[in-house]
């Protein structure tokens, strides 16, 4: 198996930048990706209104098509990052959970991945549950997606040969212990798409 799996929010795609948008638009707030320390914007809705508010716009048509790519401090976005990738050997698979209760997403989000990084549909796996898809490499930014996904691999053998590569963000800071990553499996923070390439060059 020569495989590498790629979370699309927060990876590839800029949900982030999109979010802090709506907060903007909504509530008259700016905030920096750096403001973002709790996971869902938790440290950012002031109220359960703004909740609300915030999570009903999450659910509208248009969403998944409309976020920006992510461009790394070296120029490097999706398409560039997929073909890097498959030029060491790997096959790219995008796993990437959809935004419950918004009924576009899933289409949306195939399309975005086709015309944006040069994924196709094939390639395209949308699921909470990527701690059951086997790979070399999982890039996510969600700790608690890497670690899963650990334990998901070490409980078929796949440990040795998996490696988590956590995309550093604000709100995944403070797990820089890895804190549940199974005990086989090797955890790296990663910064930007030539992190990932070294990581991938130096456990392969
Ligand atoms: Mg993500």
């Amino acid at each position: 198996m020569s495989r590498v799996l790629l979370d699309c929010d927060g990876v590839m795609s800029d949900f982030t930048g999109y979010c802090l948008d709506i907060i903007e638009d909504s509530f008259g707030r700016r905030y920096t990706p750096e403001d973002v320390t709790q996971w869902n914007f938790g440290n950012l809705l002031k109220s359960p209104g703004e909740s609300a508010t915030f999570w009903a716009q999450l659910k509208l048509a248009g969403v998944a098509a409309a976020l920006a790519p992510i461009v790394d401090s070296d120029g490097i976005g999706p398409a560039e990052a997929v073909r890097a990738i498959r030029d060491r050997g790997y096959s790219v698979y995008v796993v990437t959970s959809p935004m419950s209760d918004n009924p576009t997403w899933g289409y949306e989000r195939e399309e975005w991945l086709r015309r944006v990084a040069g994924v196709e549909r094939s390639n395209v796996l949308q699921t909470p549950a990527k701690h059951v898809v086997a790979g070399n490499f999982l890039v996510d930014d969600n700790q608690d997606n890497i670690a899963a996904w650990s334990r998901g691999m070490a409980s078929v053998g796949l440990g040795p040969s998996a490696v988590g590569l956590l995309q550093d963000a604000a709100y995944n800071r403070e797990f820089a212990a890895f804190s549940g990553v199974a005990s086989e499996v090797t955890a790296v923070r990663v910064f930007r798409w030539a992190d990932v390439f070294r990581a991938i060059e130096a456990y392969s």
